[in-house]
């Protein structure tokens, strides 16, 4: 049964061709928002404001190899 709140659907790629929107740094994390925008972070920009981001994505793709800090359950 669904019981939390909405959470995004996470896709892995093996890389992403887009750049973070904060820095010059390769994007590690493409956040489809759910009013339609597009947002691209680097890891350390993605995991900065991952808190602030998970509720408001309707999707997140993730390079292989980075690890989107709201992808596992809280402890
Ligand atoms: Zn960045």
């Amino acid at each position: 049964m669904m019981t939390t709140m909405l959470s995004p659907e996470i896709v892995t790629v093996p890389s992403l061709v887009d750049r973070c929107d904060s820095c010059i740094a390769a994007g590690k994390a493409e956040i489809v928002l759910t009013t339609g925008g597009t947002l691209v972070f680097c890891g350390h920009h993605a995991n900065k404001n991952a808190g602030k981001l998970n509720p408001v994505a309707a999707r997140i793709t993730v390079g292989d190899g980075f690890e989107w800090a709201m992808q596992s359950p809280p402890a």
